[in-house]
């Protein structure tokens, strides 16, 4: 690759916001974008990161809920930074039913708070400090479960099936301030959201049938899709949707063996 095609993907003199950066994909997504040349804001609501974040990552403590806060974190990086060019919302909680399949209605609307509702504030907060900026990219991290259907979260379902379509709708709203919006739909990752299936073995097991390539995905699998959506490689690119699911929206038949 020539230095000219590898600078399409480079992030210097960028500066990323990455909600839910306290672990999991929304630290390795930070660190990720931190080693391509961005400045990096880690966000959540632990008063301190686990290890799994870089301490070059600027953390800072944050509930996307609180539209104040947000707000507030964006003003102080606008302020400290003089740009905001990449907004990564990856914060999000999953609450499987385990009793009853679909009636807590209380579950349902504190996950579409957080995995939709939260998306589209910080979106909001965001779009004049990217406007200043000249531009920018968003990338909402939503899920396989924002395309097709999966049993005992119904919530979860239809928070990432919303900011899926979220994400195009916002793709044509703030195109005239030169904001590009994106997403990226991962499969079955291993974090602390999916700890209970991974670390059962039938569950485990269970799961991999579903995919092409033979493994769980790991955070670092994120990474080159979040790369590539924030940097100008992308640069005529918004309103769609990247797969990273190891094939599983793509396999029909699951069989024994392949
Ligand atoms: P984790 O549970 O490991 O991490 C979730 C992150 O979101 C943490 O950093 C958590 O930090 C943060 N968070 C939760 N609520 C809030 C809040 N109100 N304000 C700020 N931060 C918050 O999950 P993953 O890393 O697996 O998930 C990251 C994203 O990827 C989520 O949106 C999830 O839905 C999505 N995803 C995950 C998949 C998987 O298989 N793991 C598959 C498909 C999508 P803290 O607790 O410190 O606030």
């Amino acid at each position: 690759m020539t230095a000219d095609t590898l600078s399409l993907f480079s992030l210097n003199k960028q500066v990323a916001i990455v909600t839910g950066a306290s672990r999991g994909i929304g630290a390795a997504i930070a660190n990720g974008l931190l080693t391509a040349g961005a400045v990096v804001i880690g966000i959540a609501r632990s008063d301190t990161p686990s290890d799994e974040l870089s301490d070059d990552v600027d953390y800072r403590r944050c509930d996307v809920l609180d539209d104040n806060e947000f707000e507030g974190l964006c003003q102080f990086v606008f302020k400290k930074y003089g740009v905001i060019s990449v907004l990564i919302n990856c914060a999000g909680i999953s609450m499987p039913l385990v009793e009853e399949k679909t009636k807590n209605r209380d579950n349902f609307r504190q996950t579409l708070e957080v995995n939709l509702v939260s998306v589209y504030n910080c979106c909001v907060a965001v779009q004049s400090y990217m406007k200043e900026s000249g531009g920018g990219a968003i990338i909402n991290i939503t899920s396989i479960n924002s395309i097709i259907g999966f049993p005992g979260n119904p919530g979860y379902v239809a928070a990432k099936g919303g900011a899926r379509l979220l994400t195009k709708a916002l793709a044509l709203d703030l195109i005239a301030d030169n904001i590009r919006v994106n997403a990226i739909a991962p499969g079955y990752i291993q974090t602390d959201m999916t700890k209970k299936s991974y670390g059962d073995s039938d569950l485990y097991n269970q799961r991999l049938k579903h995919m092409i390539i033979p493994r769980w995905g790991k955070p670092e699998d994120l990474v080159g899709a979040a790369v590539f959506l924030s940097s100008s490689a992308s640069s005529y690119m918004t309103g769609q949707d990247i797969v990273v699911d190891g094939g599983w929206t793509a396999k029909g038949l699951i069989q024994e063996q392949n």
